[in-house]
């Protein structure tokens, strides 16, 4: 097997956990500033009706909702495997502060479970969930996920993000220094954007613990989804798509984790690119190209 170029996720939960970990996908938010109203309307133009998390179990109840979620990876994983809770849908800390420290504390009373992963955007961490995240992160590991996208802001309000970079980076240092891990997800192929655009991206990203590459695709019912309709959208070929992530692995510093090479939608929501729900195509690819 060829030598890895890069820290990988597996490496590092292993290096850090003793054993392989697997995600646990469960919801805690319903929507986001940036569909509400309060900070935009409609949301990123990517976005799904799900909040880009359509592999999430929703539950009131969140001990059944991890009891699911694990449910549907325990085959896999196996008796003694180890987890991680991914509050993968929406913006997980636009909720009151008690109901974010509930969520952390049922996660951390399931002894399955070695992390909290929350996903949310770097404008929803106020002084009372910081304090929350501080409280735990010094004794648990908590993982804070954000959705960078790109480092142009120019690009940003074409999205329709709704924050700026300066705020990502902000949120970023606030999180380390509480003590919270973080990574940062980094969109290759989004409308006007060349290579200098998307490897200053991964710079910027490179702030955080570590990174997450997705190709930009299109779900159905998205804005996003017009564009391509009417031809106004450009999307990347495989081969094009792992150009850039080949480049962006020589630009993220040494000991900086990649998370995730690509991303992918759920088939029934992707129209396009197609090959990016070629899952078996997609890895063998991978394999070849960067020996993981
Ligand atoms: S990608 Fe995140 S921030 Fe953007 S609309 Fe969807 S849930 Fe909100």
């Amino acid at each position: 097997m060829a030598k890895l170029r890069y820290l990988d996720a597996n490496t590092y939960y292993k290096n850090r956990f003793g054993t392989k970990v697997y995600k646990a996908s469960v919801a805690l938010a319903s929507t986001c500033p940036n569909r509400d109203g309060k900070k935009g309307t409609g949301g990123c133009i990517f976005c799904s009706e799900g909040g880009s998390g359509e592999f999430s179990v929703f539950e009131d109840d969140l001990g059944k909702a991890l009891d699911l979620a694990i449910g549907m990876v325990e085959k896999k994983a196996g008796p003694d495997a180890k987890y991680i809770a991914y509050f993968q849908s929406f913006s997980n800390t636009y909720v009151p502060p008690e109901r974010l420290d509930a969520a952390i504390s049922a996660v951390r009373s399931d002894d399955r479970i070695v992390q909290c992963a929350i996903a949310t955007r770097p404008d929803c961490l106020p002084d009372g969930i910081m304090e929350v995240l501080k409280r735990h992160a010094s004794s648990f590991p908590i993982m804070v996920e954000l959705g960078l996208q790109t480092a142009n802001d120019k690009t940003g309000r074409f999205i329709n993000r709704c924050f700026d970079t300066e705020c990502f980076v902000d949120a970023v240092k606030r999180l380390t220094d509480i003590g919270c891990d973080t990574a940062a997800h980094v969109i290759f192929g989004l409308p006007g954007e060349d290579i200098n655009d998307m490897m200053e991206s991964v710079r910027v990203a490179s702030c955080c613990t570590g990174l997450k590459f997705t190709c930009l695709y299109v779900p159905k019912g998205t804005r996003i989804a017009s564009l391509w309709e009417r031809g106004e959208l450009e999307l990347l070929g495989m081969e094009e798509y792992f150009d850039i992530v080949e480049k962006a692995l020589e630009t993220v510093p040494d000991g900086k984790v990649i998370f995730r090479l690509t991303g992918d939608c759920p088939k029934k929501l992707l129209l396009a690119p197609l090959w990016t729900s070629d899952k078996r195509k997609v890895i063998n690819y991978i394999n070849r190209r960067f020996g993981v």
